[in-house]
């Protein structure tokens, strides 16, 4: 079987550009890959202009190590976000094509079943006011979907330091969430990488009555000594260190492993090359009794994709989910993923990933020249400022 052609389609929505693959072969067979390329969609469409016809045309899908191999190291240079990105676009198309093939469900090629259902955490459901009220009212509104475990960022714009008054506020955000959620839902914390390690270690105390399950990226992603002395000084609170969408090489996780600086490691599918790469790594972490929990902030092809690894990988945590708290059409744009019923995914279906692309409902909502940008006011309402 050989690749014979590759097409990329993007789906505008107001805070995220969506990349999808339509990957076909000579046998007729289609496979898709996905990925949110982070303000960068067209960066991404212009490596793979470059690298689809030197590497992936002709290829045989089957051959996912060789393809995979060639895409990091036969260009010399160093790969990073936009090329683990592309790489994983190609990688996960071969898998849905791979399944098709053998009439199976990816994760039955990858291991097979570890769990009979994948639990989930909505994410983007506090598109509101920063006040106690608003995000009572809506982490309400979240668990009423069924969700037993929601991630929030409480904390504006804030970068390296915040205000007294900021403090005082994130700590009213986060009380409300608590108590709108009751003790046994579970409240994860997203700090985006924005603060210094004092800082981050202050905040983590004051939170820590409030039990959060995690508390994620506290510091940049780029030193993760730094990370290592805030896991040490908030250990004593039992509060793990969640980190690692921003790490997107296994030698980039070489270092976090070896200090062992976290608790669970994030790797996002659609960034890290693929699942194979992130089941490679799981078994990694798995020697540090480290936890996987893959960070997605995709449609529905990356949702399914990461519901496969999820469901064939040991030291597999939980899912992140977004797409119940975004525009409908986000989900009907590649139908066949599972729903998050009582805070869990049933197993996702097959041949190959099990999802079909709408190509039509795609061409109604082209992409968007957007810039979403996490250090701006007002971010967390996911309404990206328009750019020219
Ligand atoms: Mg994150």
């Amino acid at each position: 079987m050989k690749i014979v052609n590759v097409t990329p389609l993007v789906l505008g929505t107001p805070w995220r550009n969506l990349t999808f693959v339509k990957v076909e072969t000579d046998e007729g067979i289609t496979g898709l890959g996905e990925a949110r390329a982070l303000n960068r969609t067209q960066t991404l469409l212009g490596y793979l202009t470059e690298v689809v016809p030197r590497y992936v045309l002709g290829h045989d899908p089957f051959d996912i190590e060789r393809l995979v191999r060639r895409m990091y190291r036969e260009d010399f240079g160093r790969a990073g976000e936009v090329v683990m990105t592309g790489i994983a676009l190609m990688e996960i198309a071969c898998w849905d094509i791979i399944g098709q093939a053998l009439g199976q469900p990816v994760y039955r090629l990858l291991g097979g079943a570890m769990r009979d259902k994948i639990k989930a955490y909505g994410n983007g459901w506090y598109t509101v006011e920063r006040t106690p009220e608003e995000f009572h009212a809506a982490a309400r509104r979240a668990v009423a979907k069924g969700y037993q475990a929601l991630k929030f960022d409480p904390f504006g714009g804030g970068f390296y330091e915040l205000e007294r008054t900021e403090k005082q506020r994130i700590i009213s955000l986060v009380e409300a969430v608590r108590d709108a959620v009751g003790p046994e839902v579970e409240i994860l914390i997203e700090m985006h990488g924005r603060f210094n390690p004092v800082t981050a270690v202050e905040i983590a105390r004051e939170l820590a009555p409030f039990k959060p399950s995690w508390l994620e990226e506290p510091v940049p992603p780029e030193n993760l000594g730094a990370l290592k002395k805030v896991a040490d000084a908030i250990a004593p609170l039992g509060m793990p260190i969640a980190t690692g969408e921003r790490l997107h090489t296994p030698y980039e996780y070489r270092e976090l492993f070896e200090l062992q600086a976290a608790d669970i490691i994030q790797p996002d599918i659609t960034h890290f090359g693929g699942l194979m790469s992130v089941k490679k790594l799981a078994a990694w972490a798995d020697a540090y009794y480290m936890l996987v929990a893959p960070h997605n902030v995709g449609g529905p092809v990356s949702t399914a994709a990461a519901l496969h690894l999820a469901a064939c990988t040991p030291n597999f945590k939980i899912q992140e989910h977004f797409n119940d708290f975004d525009e409908p059409y986000v989900k009907e744009s590649a139908p066949g993923v599972p729903e998050v019923v009582d805070g869990h995914f049933a197993l996702p279906n097959g041949p190959g990933l099990g999802v079909t692309l709408n190509e039509a409902l795609i061409q109604e909502h082209p992409q968007q020249q957007i810039h979403f940008n996490l250090f701006a006011d007002d971010w967390h309402k996911r309404r990206a400022a328009l750019t020219e």
